[in-house]
């Protein structure tokens, strides 16, 4: 019975994908992706933030490549599936143990703006969380290393991650947003306003954004999460779409104008730079012990404060 859900989930999967493609319609993420992409692609170039960066910068086809694997081909191949199967899995689990409903919270009375925000905020929050543990925990650092292999930042970085990290995320969200009784089912404005800050907060772009840069994530506070030296070994700025928590829970760092600042991580350099084997590292060869990163050498500020 699961294999045949595998199945069918699959070809609805394949067939999905062709249907967007062939027929662009405003609710189809095949063009919403390109126009995003390109619409932030050509800021970068009209405004560059470091003027002296290629147009074409370091691994840019690499990370285009990943923009649409991770977009799309990663559930073509099947993740979609996977987890189709696995939910099914998990529910009759639940069942199995008399959980008939994981629902704690009714909101889908509620007016549709509410729901999205609702859900936006907090699958922001969980997913801040989640960033925070593929720093700290060693073997999902080893495939959080991929995002941060990144030496010149444009928009296409924000792509550029381990698939492994599709899993993580996916199954970690799912109880919490799973307990949230959502009257949705389609959840397309929450991921398109997410890609797009995801994008530019990786742009070679400055956006100043006055006193909302404290709810709100930009280019100038993200290029510090890749920053090659920070003041404690962990990290710091893990918000994805809201800096807010980094702000209320201390973890926020600009000590000063990231323009040109080295990213990367100690001894990134020597990190794979193939797709495959990118995609391969952390599962084989088995990882080495985790060496923590390198301390900023200079007078380092106390840790969330910001100067700028
Ligand atoms: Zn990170
Ligand atoms: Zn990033």
């Amino acid at each position: 019975m699961y294999f045949d859900l595998l199945w069918q989930s699959f070809r609805d999967y394949a067939w999905y994908l062709g249907a967007e493609l062939l027929h662009p319609h405003w609710g189809n993420y095949v063009y919403w992706l390109l126009g995003l992409s390109l619409a932030v692609y050509l800021l970068e170039l009209v405004l560059p933030w470091r003027t002296d960066q290629a147009r074409i910068r370091q691994d840019f086809w690499l990370d285009g490549f990943y923009l649409f694997f991770n977009f799309f081909l990663f559930s073509l191949i099947g993740f979609y599936a996977i987890s189709n199967v696995a939910v099914h899995a998990f529910q009759d689990v639940l069942a199995l143990v008399g959980v008939q409903n994981l629902v704690a919270i009714e909101i889908k009375t509620w007016p549709v703006w509410a729901q999205l925000l609702t859900l936006f905020v907090l699958r922001d929050f969980i997913h801040w969380n989640v960033h925070r543990l593929l720093h700290r925990v060693p073997w999902l650092w080893e495939f959080h290393k991929v995002h941060h292999s990144v030496h010149q930042m444009g928009f296409a970085a924000h792509m550029r991650f381990h698939w492994m990290e599709n899993v993580v995320y996916r199954t970690l969200e799912y109880v919490p947003l799973a307990m949230i009784g959502f009257g949705l089912q389609d959840f397309f404005l929450v991921h398109i306003v997410a890609l797009s800050i995801g994008h530019l907060n990786h742009a070679n772009v400055r956006l100043p954004l006055g006193p909302l840069k404290y709810v709100f994530n930009n280019p100038q506070m993200h290029i510090w999460h890749h920053a090659k030296r920070l003041p404690q070994p962990y990290g710091a700025n893990f918000g994805i779409s809201l800096s807010l928590w980094d702000y209320l829970f201390k973890t926020a760092y600009v000590p000063q104008d990231g323009r040109d600042i080295e990213l990367g991580f100690e001894e990134s350099e020597a990190f794979p730079r193939k797709w495959h084997q990118q995609m391969l590292h952390g599962i084989w060869p088995p990882a080495p012990e985790r060496s923590l990163p390198e301390k900023d050498p200079g007078p380092s500020p106390s840790f969330g404060q910001e100067l700028r």
